[in-house]
């Protein structure tokens, strides 16, 4: 059977790819989202096991050093991560997988799979990005501020990619991703 492909998005917190992800899952049958672990809280309406895997630090910890984790990074205040064997077992069963995950974790996947198509989801301003955040309302103050200065820094490695989509306008750019995993 052939082994899937691996799509990986990465862009700043408040980008919209949440949404793209979404749509790109429907629009493309044989993709499959693998679900990452945190030791973010979950946020209201969240669901252990759906958006995330919600473990504690101390599990966390435990996994890294069992070396579960194809890639894992220290995002915003928290950890987030990506199984191996999740990931491995969706390829060798024949289907793509997405990855949804920030830059440095975007890095070492880059590194350990270079067959992965990269994808980094680009806002049309840092002003607009600023907005949507503010909009969500799903941030404290402190927690917006680290998101923004942490944008900047993953805009920073936009060119370590090998497609750059600007969410200026949602259906242009979900029509861009649509290309890209079909
Ligand atoms: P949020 O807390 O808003 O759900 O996610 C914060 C950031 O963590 C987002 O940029 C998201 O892409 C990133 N992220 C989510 N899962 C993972 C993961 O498994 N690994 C890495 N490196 N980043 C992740």
């Amino acid at each position: 059977m052939k082994t899937g492909k691996l799509y990986v998005l990465s862009g700043p917190s408040g980008v919209g790819k949440g949404t793209l992800r979404e749509h790109a899952l429907k629009d493309a049958p044989n993709l499959r989202y693998s679900i990452s672990c945190t030791t973010r809280k979950p946020r209201e309406g969240e669901t252990d096991g759906v958006e995330y895997r919600f473990i504690s630090r101390e599990k966390f910890t435990e996994d890294i050093a069992q070396g579960l984790f194809l890639e894992y990074a220290h995002v915003h205040e928290d950890y987030y991560g990506t199984l191996k064997a999740d990931v491995m077992n969706e390829l060798e069963s024949g289907h793509d997988v997405l990855l949804e995950i920030d830059v440095q974790g975007a890095l070492q996947v880059k590194e350990k799979m270079p067959g992965a198509v990269m994808i980094f989801v680009a806002p049309p301003s840092i002003d607009v990005l600023e907005h949507r955040l503010r909009g969500r309302g799903t941030e404290a103050a402190g927690s917006l501020s680290v998101r923004l200065s942490n944008a900047m820094k993953e805009l920073a490695l936009k060119d370590e990619y090998d497609y750059v989509i600007v969410n200026d306008d949602l259906d242009a750019a979900c029509d861009e991703l649509r290309k890209i995993v079909l």
